[in-house]
């Protein structure tokens, strides 16, 4: 390597790492990306590709009794538990829990929105410049209810959103299939939300970031976080090409983005919502839109490997063994819902979503490290943020004034 010294040191390359890269770039400063795998491998290689400008109300953690019993007793497929890990995620499900109260969820809502308004409006300069407008489906998404409580639920959360200045439009049947044939009979209705984008390879969008990255003169080098250090003024890592410092480190390290913090002594309340999807041969008529069955909390997005089926949430240790069981329960009802073919991946993928107990990414810096940074925990939205979130990470490194208020993201509010 030609610098064994660069401004800021990236650690972690998915999707919130190399926009954060990329926005750190344009103002002038010299990155290095650092990571013990490929660019968007992990995480951001998987998920359902929605750049979600249309969903401004975080996942809350259910608090009505009758949804509380379903997920307990396995009636729904939108959640799975592995009770033997419930001790060690309970500290972090309490406080999520108590944040989604009537009290505290209006909080999650408004400190999320500026990063979800923004979100296109962030990631389109960087698809332009890297060239890959190819990959954007413009369509929008889909929710198709097949019940009357599920409509009404659907319609009146379609109402609000239309609040936040998001287009949301309700569809008879008839409506939906006009504007999407591929969907099979037995639904009740649909609300569309063409507001969002959707990627159709989220690898190949980390890809092309990263090779935009390298143009502008970044690289990428192999190396293990942990091994992180404090210098007198600078940040140190071992990296392949030896140790590598810097006067800026930033921790945008997904899932694993709590243990580091945990590290440096920080006591986040996180967990993660693990999800698996599965790729399936496409058939005529091809799907144009990502559908989301809202009462089997499932997605099904058209893929260039595929129909790509993703579940909801599975509340486990991170490194616990794959069970995908919800995979093998909504595989029927999604034939059901349209026409799925063979499975493409010999085993299905499972990632990570990093999730704060308040809903809200941690996007500043580190209150006890001079010159360290977090910016992970984006939860079911990290590709939407990503890019939104990185333009407010770069600004306030540069000590510019932030586009958007960053206080809601601020480490301070768990761990001073
Ligand atoms: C099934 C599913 C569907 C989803 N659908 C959507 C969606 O449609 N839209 C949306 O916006 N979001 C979605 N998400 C969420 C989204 O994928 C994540 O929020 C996002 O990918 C997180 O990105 P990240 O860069 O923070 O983490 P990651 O992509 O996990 O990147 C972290 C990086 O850190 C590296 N790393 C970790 N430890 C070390 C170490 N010790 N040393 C060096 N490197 C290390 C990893 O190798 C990795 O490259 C979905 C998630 C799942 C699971």
């Amino acid at each position: 390597m030609q610098n064994k010294s660069t401004d800021v040191l990236v650690l972690g390359a998915g999707i919130v790492g190399l926009s954060a890269a990329l926005k750190l770039q344009e103002r002038g400063r010299d990155v290095v990306l650092v990571d013990r795998a490929q660019a968007g491998a992990a995480t951001s290689f998987g998920n359902a590709g929605l750049i979600e400008r249309s969903t401004v109300f975080p996942y809350a953690f259910p608090r009505d009794l009758k949804t509380l019993f379903a997920y307990a007793l396995g009636r729904r497929t939108a959640a799975h538990y592995h009770w033997r890990a419930l001790p060690a995620l309970l500290p972090w499900i309490w406080r999520y829990w108590q944040h989604s109260s009537p009290a505290l969820y209006p909080q999650a809502i408004a400190g999320a929105l500026p990063l979800i308004e923004h979100s296109w409006s962030e990631h389109q300069p960087l698809i332009a410049a890297a060239g890959i407008q190819d990959l954007v489906n413009e369509r929008g998404w889909i929710k198709v209810f097949r019940t009357q409580e599920s409509a009404d639920q659907s319609l009146a959360m379609a109402e609000q959103s239309r609040h936040y200045g998001v287009q949301a439009h309700a569809l008879t049947a008839a409506q939906m299939w006009a504007l999407e044939p591929a969907v099979k009979t037995g639904v009740l209705g649909a609300v569309h939300y063409p507001d969002a984008r959707q990627i159709q390879d989220p690898q190949a969008l980390s890809t092309a970031y990263l090779k935009l990255f390298e143009q502008r003169g970044g690289r990428l080098v192999q190396g293990d976080a942990r091994t992180l250090q404090a210098q007198a003024q600078s940040w140190s890592v071992q990296t392949d090409e030896g140790l590598l410092h810097a006067t800026q480190a930033v921790l945008a390290l997904g899932p694993w983005g709590e243990d580091m913090a945990r590290q440096l002594g920080y006591h986040l309340p996180m967990g993660r919502k693990r999800g698996y999807h599965m790729h399936f041969q496409a058939s005529a008529p091809a799907l144009k839109h990502t559908i989301v069955d809202v009462e089997n909390g499932y997605a099904i997005a058209p893929m260039r490997q595929g129909l790509r089926l993703t579940t909801g949430a599975e509340f486990a240790l991170r490194d616990a063994p794959a069970t995908p069981v919800q995979l093998e329960r909504i595989e029927p009802m999604a034939r059901s819902l349209t026409a799925l073919g063979e499975r493409v991946d010999t085993q299905p993928w499972l990632g990570s979503r990093p999730c704060t107990a308040d809903m809200l990414p941690l996007v500043g810096s580190a209150p006890r490290h001079p010159g360290l940074w977090f910016s992970f925990g984006h939860a079911h939205h990290g590709l939407t943020q990503a890019a939104s979130s990185g333009r407010l990470l770069a600004e306030l490194m540069c000590g510019e004034t932030p586009y958007i208020d960053p206080r809601p993201y601020r480490v301070e509010r768990f761990s001073a």
